[in-house]
């Protein structure tokens, strides 16, 4: 069985690309983890029929692009070369623990009437209509990591802006709309404990230690006890659940975490652009394109991100 410090190593020598972004997602997420959502109450003031969530999100997308909400409702009604569908919808009371997401061939959405509902359609349905699924077989080219980054946060911006239709459209009431940013955050910041653990481990492989408790122990102490690292670390030290995830998985999380991590600061910096039909058509249309320059326009506005909020 693979060992702790084999299933790290093995990923530090495949992984360069991934690597060398971890230094400023660590940062990044160490400013996310001190935000706050207040919510009144942790529940959803209505339901939505499958149907009606399906023509909100197609609603939605027709305040953006005609076209891109036509093609929204084709993907729904379409069936692959297996002549089966391509979106699947699958009841959640069946499968409580199962999470929708997108494969190569088709889309899985689970799904609980709940107003959560628009906003899963929507994410997954983005990345399907800017062709995500294309680069999902090969992630380690430097090509397809930059789509695979964005193109969670073209979906992320999508229900950031599908929040606040629905908010000025009365389909939902502010306590929902806040309750859907809390859960998002809440999501985040458990991608941001994968990556500040994760990268411990990387760091002590690095300088050839051994991942032991003595070791692990040691680093823990050296951060002050009023530090992000000091509190994740140490609550990992008391659950280990990232640990025995990646024994488990044999793999670390953080290529996958760092998408949420990278799209929610995009989000927060673009939302409120006045332009921001415009700009989620061009990034939505540049994830899709083979040459796309996505990098360096993403670059710009996450600087400008970070400067804004170590300046309040
Ligand atoms: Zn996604």
């Amino acid at each position: 069985m693979l060992d702790l410090n084999e299933i790290v190593d093995s990923f530090i020598k495949d992984n360069d690309v991934y690597i060398k972004y971890l230094p400023s997602i660590n940062n990044l997420g160490k400013v996310i983890f001190n935000e706050q959502i207040n919510v009144l109450e942790k529940k959803w003031s209505r339901t939505f029929s499958l149907n009606e969530s399906i023509q909100i999100c197609f609603n939605f997308l027709k305040t953006i692009d005609k076209d891109l909400a036509n093609e929204f409702k084709n993907t729904i009604k379409s069936l692959d070369s297996d002549n089966l569908p391509y979106v699947n919808f699958i009841s959640k009371e069946e499968y409580p623990n199962s999470s929708s997401h997108i494969t190569k061939k088709r889309v899985y959405i689970y799904y609980d009437n709940s107003p959560y509902d628009v906003y899963t359609i929507l994410h997954e349905l983005i990345h399907k209509l800017n062709d995500y699924e294309y680069v999902v077989d090969d992630i380690k080219t430097v090509e397809s990591f930059e789509k695979l980054y964005f193109g969670e946060t073209v979906s992320m911006l999508g229900e950031e802006m599908l929040g606040k239709y629905m908010l000025e459209n009365n389909f939902i009431n502010e306590n929902d709309y806040s309750y859907r940013k809390y859960l998002r955050l809440n999501n985040v910041k458990e991608c941001i404990k994968d990556i500040i653990v994760e990268n411990e481990l990387i760091n002590m492989r690095k300088k050839s230690l051994d991942i032991n408790y003595d070791n692990c122990l040691n680093i823990l102490n050296n951060y002050s006890k009023d530090s992000i690292e000091y509190k994740i670390l140490n609550d990992e030290k008391n659950n280990l659940i990232r640990i025995r995830n990646i024994l488990e998985k044999k793999e670390l999380s953080f290529p996958v975490s760092q998408r949420y991590i990278l799209g929610y600061a995009l989000c927060e910096q673009l939302s409120s652009n006045k332009d921001i039909n415009e700009i989620f058509k061009i990034i939505h249309n540049e994830i899709g394109s083979i040459d796309s320059n996505i990098k360096d326009i993403m670059i710009g506005i996450l600087k400008n991100y970070e400067d804004t909020k170590k300046s309040r």
